[in-house]
């Protein structure tokens, strides 16, 4: 079984900020690396962290690194651009995890060229927004060998609750997509719905208590919707992260000549939320395009 002292972490955002809380709680020193350093005199323990000026530095102390960036051009820049993790001398038995949220193929790319360089690499996008990166109950959905997976479980393990291996290499990011892409269009569904029924002249409390009891309850109904009835649209994932993971989606579909309706339908919805300037806020603020349409909003 693999062992880890240092462990490198490459994107402190939203959520590598509460994955690498958990990682110096769990008792490994940080190996931290983001384009704005800021976020890495942010975190506690300081003595346990060593802050890396970029990519390739992050190789002199450790021989495993965890990254948690926004999409697929971000990851390759991580590897390959000026400073990248490929770009030097390649440690021994260097161990890769990408836990973004990226393009199937993309990874699937990655994965092999890795293994020509004789790289160990899995996926492992994760499921379950800041609080559960924050509190350590992220859901991990891994792609990649079954061996290497249990290498990487105590590492998992500090950052998540439920880990369950999809299948090969670019399978956790597939599995990724198809949550991605069922919570988006089940924003669309709560928007339109809620909307509906507010202009009909309902409260849409009342609508949220009786559905998430009804056939029509999800997580769009049970975790997004009192934040849009108390008028709280900071984010969260924020409306960007989702456009680019139903982008994920259609091109996915586009590539394997599939139709989907509602998927293209959601894609553009999300597009003129972009374009309407709501690109920061947080997903749930997609409701707004159908209050504008109704002339009503959906609030407490
Ligand atoms: P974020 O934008 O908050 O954080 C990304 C971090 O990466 C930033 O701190 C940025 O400075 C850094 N970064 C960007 N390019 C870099 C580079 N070349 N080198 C070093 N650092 C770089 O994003 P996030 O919300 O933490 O999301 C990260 C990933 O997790 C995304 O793929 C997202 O889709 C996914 N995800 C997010 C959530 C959520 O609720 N926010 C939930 C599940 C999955």
């Amino acid at each position: 079984m693999r062992t880890y002292e240092k462990v490198g972490l490459i994107g402190l955002g939203v959520m590598g900020y509460g994955m690498a809380l958990n990682l110096l709680k769990a008792g490994y020193t940080l190996v931290a690396c983001d384009v704005n350093q800021e976020r890495i005199k942010m975190l506690p323990q300081q003595e346990k962290v060593i802050a890396a000026e970029n990519p390739a530095q992050v190789l002199e102390y450790t021989n495993t690194v965890i990254t948690m960036l926004p999409n697929s051009p971000h990851v390759l820049e991580v590897l390959e651009g000026e400073n990248g993790l490929l770009t030097g001398e390649i440690p021994e038995d260097l161990f890769l995890i990408d836990m973004s949220s990226i393009s199937p193929d993309v990874t699937r790319e990655i994965g092999r060229k890795l293994e020509e360089k004789g790289i160990k690499f899995l996926d492992g996008p994760v499921s379950g927004g800041q609080s559960g990166a924050m509190n350590g109950t992220l859901t991990i959905m891994v792609g990649g060998k079954e061996e290497d997976l249990q290498d990487a479980m105590p590492l998992f393990e500090a950052v998540g609750k439920n880990i369950i291996h999809c299948g090969q290499c670019g399978a956790g990011q597939v599995v990724k997509v198809v949550n991605q892409l069922m919570s988006a269009i089940n924003l669309i569904s709560l928007s339109e719905a809620f909307t509906l029924g507010t202009k009909a002249g309902v409260s849409p409390e009342i609508m949220m208590n009786v559905i998430k009891g009804g056939s029509g309850r999800c997580w769009a109904v049970e975790d997004r919707m009192p934040h849009i009835l108390e008028g709280d649209f900071e984010p969260g994932f924020t409306i960007d992260l989702h456009t680019k993971d139903v982008k994920l989606a259609v091109d996915m579909a586009k590539n394997m000549n599939l139709p989907l309706y509602a998927t293209n339908l959601t894609a553009e919805l999300f597009k003129t939320a972009q374009v309407k300037g709501y690109g920061r806020k947080d997903n749930c603020a997609i409701i707004k395009l159908y209050e504008e349409l109704g002339g009503v909003e959906v609030r407490k």
